[in-house]
Order: structure tokens, then C-alpha cells, then sequence
């Protein structure tokens, strides 16, 4: 059976960062389920696709700028946020870049460097952790690998294989769905939606060129019927949604406490969301996903890696800590309503444009 230094698991976000910063010295290989080719008919990870400015520092830290054709149109600096039972709305500054999602992931994987080997179209299906090792096993072209190796990275998202493959407590998941819609006229606009009868967390809209995304994230049960719920709240709101022209779905997780976040056991480690590394107040990763990655980087050219993983990432445990207290205040609706109303850091919008849906149908919210 082949042995390598180190498996990663996923080439997403956390993936391919780690991969690209591993020293040439260790024999790494990335195995991932989708295309890395850019092929459109190839897995697609469901995302908002908005890069924070937490993100943007961590791209910083690495040197990396976005190339072009990875942005979407348009960049838009403010995010309305509605609370839909009371008909309140607030419109407050934001400063993330809009790009799309998938061509941020192929981009990625293009910086890894040639001495990684990288398995697309792998889908890796058993994990076995030992003591000195471990087994992995992977579908690709039809045919079953084996593959043995010093470490294994769980880069692979919310619906870990590798974290299922420890012993890791269970973690707060949502179903996140997520529709398209034509653009239209329509002037385009970030969104935010609250409705504690729909879900306990939040539902979103962004644009990507010609593309209305609504999505939301859902407790598991009946998170179909409480997305129509969602949908027919909006769309006598004034919100347009024609006929989705896509539709997609994930699980996303939401660390309801520091012990849901888990690192890793004997050889293995999980970085990125699959370590529960995600805020639990907006659901922003990617910064949590790059951070992750350069500090398992670091950790795993260490005599004990996990030792060392750990004692690196205690700030990013204070980080999602605060970001629980956060979402105390955003979803207890008495409180976020007290905040709306006080008016705290909105902005007021001097003159809506004329094609606003909020000025067309003039009943999108009280301001
Ligand atoms: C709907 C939605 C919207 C979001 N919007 C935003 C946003 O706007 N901004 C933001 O910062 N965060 C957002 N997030 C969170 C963010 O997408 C994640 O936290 C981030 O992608 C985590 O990166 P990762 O590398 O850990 O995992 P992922 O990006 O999920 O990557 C996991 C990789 O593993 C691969 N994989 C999985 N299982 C296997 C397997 N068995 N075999 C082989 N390969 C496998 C997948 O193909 C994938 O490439 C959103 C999440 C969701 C669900």
C-alpha cells in the first residue's frame, strides 16, 4: 500500500491552504470529491460567497490577491437586515468583497504546488485511525485506492467523514438552502432575514451578476416547509422570487459551545469547518477555514502536532466564544428588536433608487 507524509482530506478553503503551505520536504496528497478543473457540472459547494473582513486579513497574512474573474458584480456596501414578525428594517455597513464561491475554491487549489499530489473526482469513503498511522480509503475512476499515511487532515467540511471517523461530540447543524432566481430589474441588494418562527438562525439574499440567491439556514426538521414558509413571507413582502432557475442544499454547522469544536485524535486532525471552526452568530468560515489551516501548518512540523494544534488555535476558541455571546443578542428577538430600534450602527439611505422593490411596493419593511 502507498504511505505518504500527510492526506488531506478536502480541497476547499482549509484544504488547499494548508496543502500550499506545507514544506516540500513531506509527501502530501489532497484527495477531493469535486472537479478542480473549474468544470461547471462538477460539485459545487453552496456558499453566500462573501469574504469578510476577518477573511480578508487572512488572505493578507498569506500575500494573496483575488484575481478578477474570481469577484462577482456588484461589490455592495450594506446589508439590509429585516426582522420579518415585527416589519422592521435597518440597513447597516458592510465591507465584503462578493465573489464566486466555487471559482474562489478552483483558484485555490491552483496555488498548490506541484510537489502535492492532488486526487480531484476522489471520494474518500473510509477512515481508519491507528495508533502509528492511518488507512484511507477512496473511490475515484470507479475503482477502490487504499492509501496509508503518517497524518490525516479532515479538511472536508460540515459533513465530515473524517471527523466522523473520531470520536467527536455531536455539533449543532443546520440545513442551509439555497435558491437562484433571475435578477430582473431589480436594484441589486445584500439582505438579512429573522423570523424565529422559521428558524432559530437567519436567511440571506445576495447577488451574483445577473443571479437573486435567497438562501437559509434551518433546523434539520421540516427545513423544506419552513424555506416555502420563508419564501411566501418575502414574496408578500414585495421580495421577487419567480421560479428558481437552481436549487441547492448543505449542511452547515453552528458550534453551540467550545465543546463542539474538536481538533483531532491520535493522527488525525480537523481544520476548517469540519473542526466546527465557523461562526455561530453569521455563519462566517472562510477566515476561520484559512486561519485553521496555517495553524495546523505550523503545528504539524511539530513533535506532536495536535499538541501543538491545540496550543495555536486557543485564540480562534476565544474568537467563536464571542461570537456565541454575539448571537445571544441576534437571535433573542427581544433584544435584536431593542437594537434595531435604537437604530445602534445603521445607516440611513438617503434616497432609494427609484427600481428598489422596497420603494416599488413600498411595504418591504417599517424604517
Ligand atoms: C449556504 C452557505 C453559505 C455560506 N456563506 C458564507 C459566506 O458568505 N462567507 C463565509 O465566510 N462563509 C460562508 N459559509 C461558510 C463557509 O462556506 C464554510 O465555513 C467554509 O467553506 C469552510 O471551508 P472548509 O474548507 O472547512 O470546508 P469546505 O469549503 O466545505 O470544503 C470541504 C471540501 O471537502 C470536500 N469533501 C467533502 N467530503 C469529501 C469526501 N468524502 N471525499 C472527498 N472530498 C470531500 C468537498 O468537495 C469540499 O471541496 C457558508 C456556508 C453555507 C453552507
Amino acid at each position: 500500500m502507498k504511505h505518504v507524509n500527510i492526506v488531506i482530506v478536502g480541497a476547499g478553503i482549509a484544504g488547499s491552504i494548508l496543502a500550499a503551505q506545507l514544506p516540500d520536504h513531506l509527501s502530501v496528497m489532497v484527495l477531493d470529491k469535486k472537479r478542480l478543473d473549474g468544470h461547471p457540472d462538477s460539485f459545487k459547494k453552496p456558499c453566500g460567497g462573501l469574504i469578510a473582513p476577518d477573511a480578508q486579513r487572512s488572505l493578507a497574512k498569506l500575500g494573496l490577491t483575488i484575481p478578477k474573474d474570481v469577484l462577482a458584480s456588484p461589490q455592495i456596501f450594506s446589508v439590509t437586515t429585516v426582522d420579518l414578525p415585527v416589519k422592521l428594517t435597518r440597513h447597516y455597513q458592510r465591507f465584503y468583497l462578493n465573489v464566486h464561491r466555487h471559482k474562489l475554491d478552483v483558484w485555490l487549489a491552483s496555488l498548490i504546488p506541484e510537489h502535492v499530489e492532488v486526487m480531484d473526482q476522489s471520494v474518500v469513503t473510509k477512515i481508519q485511525p491507528h495508533d502509528d498511522y492511518v488507512d484511507i480509503e477512496y473511490h475515484r475512476n470507479q475503482t477502490t485506492h487504499h492509501i496509508r499515511c503518517d497524518y490525516c487532515i479532515g479538511a472536508d467540511g460540515a459533513n465530515s467523514i473524517t471527523r466522523s471517523a473520531t470520536h467527536a461530540p455531536k455539533i449543532r447543524q443546520y440545513m442551509a438552502i439555497q435558491h437562484h432566481f433571475p435578477l430582473h430589474n431589480t436594484q441589486p441588494f445584500l439582505g438579512c432575514f429573522f423570523d424565529e418562527s422559521i428558524t432559530d438562525s437567519y436567511g440571506w439574499f445576495g447577488v451574483k451578476d445577473d443571479v437573486l440567491e435567497l438562501g437559509a439556514a434551518l433546523p434539520l426538521t421540516d427545513s423544506l416547509k419552513r424555506f416555502e414558509q420563508l419564501k411566501s413571507s418575502l414574496l408578500t413582502m414585495g421580495y421577487p422570487l419567480d421560479q428558481p432557475i437552481f436549487k441547492e442544499a448543505c449542511l452547515v454547522n453552528s458550534p453551540k459551545s467550545l465543546k463542539e469544536i474538536y481538533l483531532g485524535e491520535k493522527r488525525v486532525l480537523l481544520i476548517g469547518e469540519a473542526a466546527g471552526w465557523i461562526s455561530p452568530s453569521s455563519l462566517e468560515g472562510l477566515s476561520y477555514a484559512i486561519d485553521s489551516a496555517i495553524m495546523a501548518s505550523k503545528a504539524l512540523v511539530q513533535k506532536d502536532p495536535l499538541v501543538s494544534y491545540t496550543h495555536l488555535t486557543r485564540f480562534l476558541k476565544v474568537k467563536i466564544k464571542l461570537k456565541q455571546w454575539k448571537s445571544l443578542v441576534l437571535y433573542t428577538p427581544l433584544f435584536r428588536r431593542w437594537v434595531m430600534r435604537s437604530g445602534l450602527s445603521s445607516i440611513q439611505k438617503i434616497k432609494e433608487s427609484a427600481d428598489s422593490l422596497h420603494i416599488v411596493h413600498g411595504k418591504a419593511g417599517k424604517k
